[in-house]
């Protein structure tokens, strides 16, 4: 049976806390493969303006090219309509019937998981496979409503990388360097498209 990790995000820019938790969880569940899926349009975060798919799924393949156990999927992104990660799943598991997939995590993002849209069926689908994150901060509502949900959860363990998304566009829009905080490929490519620029 193979085992197969999802690592779902906006990636706006990708960067490297994402590539460190994929290759932690990659080693440490012994993951033939894992797949990026930057999301289409996001419910969860309708506050802002995301950055065009395309871009996000170009930096996302640029950031893996050297890794052949990464791959970058566009489902969410071909999928019209706002993006559910139970859909997603639903699809990955018609699509690998013998596969056993994980559902990669930060710390925050489990925290948000019960608000999401069916999560019951998100975690019988999948196995929850959690990383910390240096700044999330404790939050026993969260704890409690994950708990609610009566999964087993994979703990995944990685060296703080104390990079958000967030974080990289406003050094972006303030003309600050990101200069080792993305892959060297990502920088050229949000420098050569003017990404960020205005915040
Ligand atoms: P934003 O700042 O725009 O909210 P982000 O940096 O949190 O973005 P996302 O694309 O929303 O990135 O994150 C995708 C997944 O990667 C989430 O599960 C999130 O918890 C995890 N993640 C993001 N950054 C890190 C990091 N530095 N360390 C560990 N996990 C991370």
């Amino acid at each position: 049976m193979s085992r197969l990790g999802i690592l779902g995000g906006t990636f706006d820019p990708v960067h490297l806390g994402h590539l460190v938790l994929a290759e932690a969880a990659r080693e440490q569940l012994r993951l033939d493969k894992v797949l990026f899926i930057p999301t289409g349009h996001s419910w969860r975060k309708p506050e802002r303006e995301i950055t065009p798919g395309e871009h996000r799924l170009e930096m996302v393949r640029l950031a893996i090219a050297d890794n052949p156990a990464f791959e970058a999927s566009s489902a969410e992104i071909d999928r019209p309509g706002p993006t559910y990660s139970d859909v997603t799943l639903e699809e990955l598991h018609d699509a690998h019937p013998d596969a056993k997939l994980y559902f990669i995590l930060g710390r925050d993002a489990l925290l948000d998981l019960p608000n999401w849209r069916a999560p019951e069926r998100i975690v019988e689908l999948s196995t929850l496979a959690v990383a910390e994150r240096a700044w999330s901060e404790a939050d026993p509502n969260g704890d409690a409503a994950v708990a609610a949900l009566r999964t087993p959860i994979e703990r995944i363990t990685m060296p703080e990388i104390g990079v958000s998304a967030t974080d990289l566009r406003e050094r972006v829009c303030n003309g600050l360097s990101i200069r080792y905080l993305v892959p060297e490929a990502v920088r050229t490519y949000i420098s050569d498209r003017g990404l960020y620029r205005e915040g």
